[in-house]
């Protein structure tokens, strides 16, 4: 037969820890911390089956259910000494609810169980405490009249009706606090809220204990599918066939005078992470009154001084479980007449900053392995050590002070604060000034590449988490809040309005990336302590503990990982933050990005211009000597580490004006007239680019730009080389479906190479590859890895490709597919691993079957998300390409993906770590 119920006390239990799915997180624990000793009230637990089987039968148990409840409240009663139901020696229980994953406050929970007036009065008898009784007796019939006979406030304004009834009775006694009302008061109400309930639901109170026991389990089952728990299960992804569990449990007391009380606590510090029991208590109070905030209740430090003994007993328990569980925890506790009991502990919820301190500090204390450590830090948590941070209280004085403007979505998390200027030039101009800005925009384009470089911070109207902003802002480590669909921006009169404010050009706002806010007014301020040490070299790290964190777990990431990893980065600044950052190379070099920068957009613009060869040739020979000086740069920045540059991939139409004051500027530079350049870009217009004159169809068309740009980096790589430092270019041909394409554009690298060799007498190795981004490309991978020497996923237009969805577009529709769960998360930040996957696993392996030392990586956004970075290393791919601030988490992310798959300990598992330790 099937067993239902699990007692726990005397310090046995039929449960234990890793039964949760049985038990629910509250019965597993309470097993648990019986079986090692703690002092855990008597109770029993009614597993999540029972629940299953409750609501695939109409609300009815198993038929054994009923038995095995009566055997377990004998056990219960035997270990407490007391009987249900006995006026004379009485025990009394809570009812309490638990899920397998914690759902605080979601569902019911009843206490003081098993009250009537006969049990009052034995009770009285045996305490001599008529107040105590009373409080006890309210609360129960309070809470299980609401809970089981649902008298509750039926509209969200009204009051609760027990609260109404209670704030009556103070008036009428003239006292403010619950603690204030004395024994009879609280008989008082035991009958008022009696009568209310007959009077609103028609229910009798029940007087027989077993009656309210069994009402109670009903209502705790039945609250599995309130509001309240439905929607926190859809919030969290709980399943609903998990169902929960009940936990009946020996009442202990709060509120039986000033020796007594209940408190929560953390063994650490949520916050911080700080070593330091962190909770609170209150002396004469049960169940939920400390967090309920009907009084204030006091610091556990407060304790130590207090009641000693007390404070001590805790603190070894907080030793115990710490040790026990090797982790943090959150506790509940009550203690009755100077004895200290044990109601609840679970893994306890922290911060960012918290989770990271407490896995380092806990392998430093032998309590968690360096893999642990590892498994237990969400690798964009790392995010917020690297960013720049608001002042918390300045913060939240802004809020208070109703200066939250709006929230969007929080897509370059960090803290910026800065004036509003509503376009780039003006963002790049105050700057100069020496402003601060926060570049204000409906949505940004490529065009505002520099504008978006000087602003602290960018903040957009339109767009989604992959938007252009919210891209270029990640590469560049800017702040970024993105769609932030309430502003309403009138380029016109540069202001925007929100809320009927007006934010005029120039006006203060702040802005916090890490959470979408906009702030009104400035709040100040600083880089994080990691940039401060590795970018600014401000700090030394002897006096950053939050660095030092973060280079310990760097050390072990690095130690597990198989993946290399790479950065998207296209000027020599940002390469060299990447490579502060932990970058083994460069994945993507877009090399179209210079062409925005210093002097060069007009030579550019020539080029697309030029009527004949000759022109275009004129024009490229000036963008010659501009390139080879950004690829001196950044080889220089490297310093011998590989470096993919991506020839040139955007449509030309993005180089070129759209607006006539600036074509007419053109055309006088040009010495043609604003007719011919009009003429000239509109041609150039393509309704959907993505699928237009882009990618090595440009180097086709117009081999020279590519011989041009070939040319840039070898001269650039001969000349950085012959000054002893070490070159290793990769050239990426975008775009390729066709093996044909790639040889073609092969053919002008090589031959430029070989030229380049030549002319400078010197040598120098690189490699050519391509750019995997159409599934034309993937499916011919093996002929095309019969000329490319590396694989590069542009998992970004591959996605596009694969799925036919362009993601400018796709906002509108894309949201409410994924709520439609058709796919599970928007398949451009988080790679589809079922149909862009598959594509990716046909061409590694068609690819390695001609080239088995093939390289492969990724370049696309999703090089720096983790569960597509864990797809990459089960591929068995190389590298994974991101923006330099997802560097470490890129590395964290390769770490856990290489633990997953190696799951095992031991001394296997060491001694492989230390060999990939090695080979690197
Ligand atoms: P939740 O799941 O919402 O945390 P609990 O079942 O933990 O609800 O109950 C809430 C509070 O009720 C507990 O924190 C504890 O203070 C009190 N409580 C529950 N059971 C008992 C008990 N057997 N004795 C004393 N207090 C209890
Ligand atoms: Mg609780
Ligand atoms: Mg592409």
């Amino acid at each position: 037969m099937k067993k239902y119920v699990y007692f726990f006390g005397k310090g046995k239990a039929e449960g234990k820890a890793d039964m949760k799915g049985l038990l629910g997180g509250k019965g597993a624990n309470l097993a648990e911390m019986t079986n090692i000793g703690l002092p855990v009230p008597a109770g029993f637990s009614i597993s999540t089956e029972v629940c299953t089987h409750f609501y695939a039968n109409k609300r009815t148990y198993p038929r054994s259910l009923n038995a095995e409840v009566a055997a377990a409240l004998k056990k219960v009663e035997s270990a407490m000494g007391a009987k249900f139901g006995d006026p004379k020696n009485p025990l009394l229980v809570s009812v309490r609810s638990g899920a397998r994953a914690s759902m605080p406050g979601m569902m019911d929970t009843i206490l003081n169980l098993g009250m009537n007036d006969t049990v009052a009065g034995g009770l009285i008898q045996k305490t001599g405490n008529n107040r105590f009784v009373y409080d006890s007796y309210r609360r129960f019939v309070q809470m299980y009249g609401d809970v089981v006979l649902g008298l509750k406030p039926v509209h969200k304004d009204e009051i609760d009706p027990f609260e109404v009834i209670i704030e009556e009775k103070k008036k009428e006694r003239g006292v403010h606090l619950d603690t204030e009302l004395n024994a009879d008061d609280m008989k008082d109400l035991v009958g008022k809220f009696k009568r209310a309930i007959k009077e609103k639901t028609g229910h009798d109170f029940p007087e027989d204990p077993l009656k309210q026991l069994w009402g109670a389990i009903g209502a705790v089952f039945g609250s599995w599918n309130n509001d309240r728990a439905i929607a926190y299960r859809k919030m969290y992804d709980i399943p609903e066939s998990w169902g929960t569990a009940v936990n009946v449990q020996s009442m202990v007391f709060g509120n039986m005078g000033e020796t007594s009380g209940t408190g929560v606590a953390f063994t650490r510090d949520a916050a911080t992470g700080d070593d330091m029991f962190y909770g609170e208590y209150l002396m004469n109070a049960q169940g939920e009154d400390v967090v309920a905030g009907i009084r204030t209740p006091l610091p556990i430090a407060d304790l130590a001084e207090r009641n000693p003994v007390i404070y001590k007993q805790l603190d070894r328990i907080r030793h115990t479980l710490e040790k026990h569980y090797r982790d943090m925890m959150d506790i509940e506790f009550t203690i009755q007449e100077g004895k200290l009991y044990m109601l609840q502990c679970r893994v306890g919820k922290r911060t960012a900053f918290a989770a990271i301190k407490i896995a380092v500090d806990m392998v430093g204390e032998r309590l968690i392995s360096d893999r642990e450590a590892l498994g237990r830090i969400e690798p964009d948590q790392l995010n917020q050590l690297l960013r720049p941070v608001f002042d918390l209280k300045e913060k939240e004085s802004a809020v208070k002070g109703g200066r939250l403007l709006a929230k969007g979505l929080n897509a370059g998390p960090g803290a910026a604060t800065g004036r509003v200027v509503f376009n780039a030039p003006d963002a790049e101009a105050w700057k100069k000034r020496g402003e601060q800005v926060i570049l204000t925009r409906i949505e940004t384009s490529p065009e505002d590449i520099k504008g978006m470089d000087a602003a602290e911070g960018i903040l957009t109207a339109r767009g989604g988490m992959t938007s252009h902003a919210a891209l270029v802002a990640r590469q560049m480590g800017k702040v970024c809040v993105a769609g932030c669909s309430s502003l309403e921006i009138d380029y016109g009169t540069h202001t925007m309005t929100v809320k009927g404010k007006t934010v005029r050009e120039g006006d203060w706002i702040s802005l916090d990336g890490t959470t979408g806010e906009v702030l009104e007014g400035k709040v100040a301020t600083r880089p994080s302590e990691v940039l401060r040490v590795l970018v600014d070299k401000s700090l030394d790290p002897k006096d950053a503990p939050v660095y030092q964190q973060y280079a310990r777990i760097m050390q072990w990431a690095d130690r597990y990982r198989r993946l290399k990893i790479r950065t998207n980065a296209d000027q020599p600044d940002q390469s060299l933050n990447a490579v502060a950052f932990g970058a083994e190379g460069i994945g993507l070099c877009r090399t179209e990005h210079m062409f925005f920068g210093e002097g060069k957009i007009g030579p550019m613009r020539e080029m697309i211009l030029a009527d004949t060869l000759e022109d275009r040739k004129k024009a490229l020979a000036k963008l010659l000597p501009l390139q080879r000086k950004d690829f001196e740069g950044i080889f220089v920045a490297m310093n011998g580490r590989p470096v993919t540059i991506r020839t040139i991939d955007p449509p030309l139409h993005e180089f070129v004006p759209h607006e006539e004051p600036a074509q007419r500027e053109l055309a006088r530079q040009m010495g043609t007239t604003y007719e011919k350049v009009h003429q000239r870009v509109e041609s150039l217009h393509e309704f959907n680019p993505m699928l237009g004159f882009r990618g090595c169809r440009l180097g086709l068309i117009y081999p020279e730009i590519t011989e041009m740009q070939s040319r840039a980096i070898f001269e650039a790589a001969a000349d950085v080389q012959s000054r002893g430092i070490p070159v290793e270019p990769e050239i990426m041909i975008p775009l390729v479906g066709n093996v044909k394409e790639l040889e073609h554009q092969e053919k002008i690298v090589r031959r430029v190479a070989g030229e380049v060799m030549k002319e400078k007498g010197t040598k120098f190795k690189y490699l050519v590859g391509t750019m995997i981004e159409i599934p034309r490309g993937a499916l011919t991978a093996d002929e095309i890895a019969g000329v490319a020497e590396f694989f590069s996923f542009g998992t970004n237009d591959l996605t596009q490709t694969t799925l036919g969805v362009s993601r400018d577009d796709a906002a509108r529709f894309l949201i409410p597919y994924v709520e439609m769960e058709i796919y599970p998360k928007d398949p451009f930040e988080s790679l589809d691993r079922t149909g862009v996957g598959e594509l990716m696993k046909i061409a590694i392996a068609k690819g390695r079957s001609v080239r088995p030392d093939l390289k492969v990586g990724i370049c696309g956004e999703h090089g720096g998300d983790p569960s597509s970075i864990e797809f990459c290393h089960q591929i068995n791919q190389n590298y994974v390409s991101c923006s330099p601030f997802r560097v470490p988490i890129a590395r964290l992310a390769a770490a856990r993906a290489a633990l997953a798959d190696a799951p095992a300990s031991g001394a296997k598992k060491k001694a492989a770590g230390k060999k990939s330790a090695r080979r690197r």
